[in-house]
């Protein structure tokens, strides 16, 4: 790989990455994709699962949908919870034929991976990208390391899909940019664990103690989150203690949770990052790279996909039509969808959270929020919308 050329260089295979690349490779632009880690650790990494509307359309598009139509749970509603008291939203009955599929963020790689293989898209594992040269000329140079040998290759862009630690983001001048940052006071403790859903759809809990959700990944599989302090140590939480909490939190009429083995319990921040910038040059960021939203809305990994759609579309008329200006509006298109998640995000992040004592004006406010929820057709319409993906 030494020197050689390639239109564009893709940084990191996450969804926003191998997304970029089944496209790439179905209009005809040659790419390769740099992975710092194995094809293994990809594929077993356990982290999103819902999947919205529109990112299933594109992976229907691109072929590689069957599986996740197959296995995935498609879920035509969610579960808000306070208090004990439930409220469903109900997408069908404001969205039409409008869901989400619930699928783990694994599967979605091990099939993206697999198409990427099979359609012999250059996809280079444990390749790990060191550094980024003229990021504002007509040829940058991409530098990476494979088995301890330092390597560099040449392209006419960079796509930086390498995630929130990635190097990418460091090779742009961010000085010159506005940062948005928020750090809520509080962690996420997931925990995966082989027992069935004890609900048919997801439910987002307010209770005193904190919140909780209650996920899934497949019928014999579920996935729990519960807040915790920003500073907590997973050694203080024993299975028994998970799920006693989780049965507290949880706690609505006729609900029972199901208890079973827990296969991997794990840490999770909760943070906002923004930059008023995707593009620096002819390096474009997408994905965590250029954005982080709480997850409390399910939306990290759709909006990796969806940059990677605008992106493809900026490249393909670069490509195959020689009109640069959809590659230029590609920032603008995106922060304005972005900034539109993150507001959702926030609103959800907040409205199940404890962060201020329970009667206090906050929690007072939280409360009318949900009850405005609960009594407005138009509050739960907003809801399902933004939930099943603008
Ligand atoms: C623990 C955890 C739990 C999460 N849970 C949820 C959830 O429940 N719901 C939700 O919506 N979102 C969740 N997210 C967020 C979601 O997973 C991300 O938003 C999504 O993965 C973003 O996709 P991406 O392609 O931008 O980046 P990533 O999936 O992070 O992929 C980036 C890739 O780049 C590679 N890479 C990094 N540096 C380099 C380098 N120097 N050279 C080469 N390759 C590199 C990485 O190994 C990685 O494979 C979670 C994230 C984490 C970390």
């Amino acid at each position: 790989l030494v020197n050689s050329n390639v239109s564009v260089v893709i940084i990191g295979a996450g969804p926003a990455g191998l997304t970029l690349a089944l496209q790439l490779n179905k209009a005809g632009i040659d790419c390769i994709v740099l992975e710092k880690h194995t094809r293994q650790y990809i594929e077993t990494r356990t982290r999103a699962g819902v999947i919205e509307q529109n990112s299933l359309d594109v992976f229907e598009k691109l072929g590689v949908a069957d599986r996740m139509k197959r296995e995935g749970l498609r879920h035509n509603g969610i579960y808000l919870s306070f208090e004990g008291v439930r409220h469903h939203i109900d997408f069908g009955k404001y969205l039409n034929d409008k869901a989400i599929t619930i699928y783990g963020q694994q599967e979605v790689i091990k099939d993206l991976v697999h198409a990427c293989l099979d359609r012999n898209v250059a996809l280079e594992f444990e390749a790990s990208v060191t550094g980024i040269l003229d990021i504002d000329g007509a040829t940058l140079k991409v530098f990476f390391e494979r088995d301890g040998v330092s390597q560099a290759m040449n392209c006419n862009f960079v796509a930086g899909c390498d995630g929130f630690h990635g190097v990418s983001r460091s090779a742009a001048p961010i000085s010159t940019c506005h940062v948005y940052e928020k750090e809520y006071p509080f962690n996420w403790l997931g925990i995966l664990a082989d027992v069935p859903p004890s609900s048919p759809e997801l439910i987002y809990a307010f209770h005193k103690n904190g919140f909780a959700l209650h996920s899934m990944r497949s019928p014999s599989i579920s996935r729990f989150y519960l807040q915790v302090a920003d500073n907590e140590d997973l050694s203080n939480w024993s299975d028994q203690r998970i799920w006693e909490e989780l049965a507290l939190r949880l706690q609505a009429e006729n609900f029972q949770l199901k208890i079973g083995f827990i296969k991997d319990k794990s840490l999770t921040p909760v943070r906002s990052f923004m930059i008023d910038h995707m593009q620096f040059g002819n390096l474009f960021l997408a994905g965590d790279a250029a954005h982080i939203v709480p997850p409390t809305g399910g939306k990290g990994l759709n909006l990796a996909v969806a940059d990677a759609v605008t992106l493809y579309q900026g490249l393909f008329d670069y490509f195959h039509k020689g009109i640069k200006s959809t590659l230029l509006s590609y920032s603008s298109r995106r922060l304005a969808s972005v900034w539109r998640v993150q507001e959702f995000s926030d609103f959800m992040t907040n409205l199940f959270h404890l962060s201020s004592p329970i009667d206090s004006f906050e929690h007072r406010l939280q409360k009318a929020r949900f009850t405005y929820i609960t009594t407005s057709e138009a509050a739960s319409k907003s809801i399902a919308e933004n939930y099943v993906g603008i």
